[in-house]
């Protein structure tokens, strides 16, 4: 389980390294961010809700029945878009209203 970062998205804002429970992230001399610890990452999700360049994909794997697909999110005002890329270059999306979201 892990994430990978698109070094060319990066803009070097260091909200993933700042959000990561586990300071698995760091930044390299150029600004450009990259993750020290791939094996330790659980998969929060935090650093690729802060990146604001969509730069951060989750890498679902056989485990999660993801079969190697990958996920990032967007925003749009209070919905917080979940979009899954699968590996045949389809798209999955499902949007959650952050206004609902953590009720009980
Ligand atoms: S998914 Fe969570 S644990 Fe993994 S690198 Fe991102 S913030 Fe850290
Ligand atoms: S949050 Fe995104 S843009 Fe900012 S440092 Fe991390 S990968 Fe780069």
């Amino acid at each position: 389980m892990s994430i990978e970062i698109d070094k060319k998205k990066c803009v070097g804002c260091g909200r993933c390294r700042d959000v990561c429970p586990g300071t698995l992230i760091a930044l390299d001399e150029e600004r450009r961010a990259y993750i020290k610890y791939p094996r330790d990452c659980w998969g929060c999700t935090s650093c690729i809700k802060e990146c604001p360049v969509y730069a951060i994909r989750f890498f679902l794997g056989a485990d999660m029945g993801g079969l190697g697909s990958r996920l990032h999110t967007e925003k749009d005002g209070d919905i917080l878009r979940w979009v899954i890329e699968k590996p045949g270059g389809s798209t999955a999306v499902i949007d959650v209203d952050t206004r609902e979201s953590n009720k009980y």
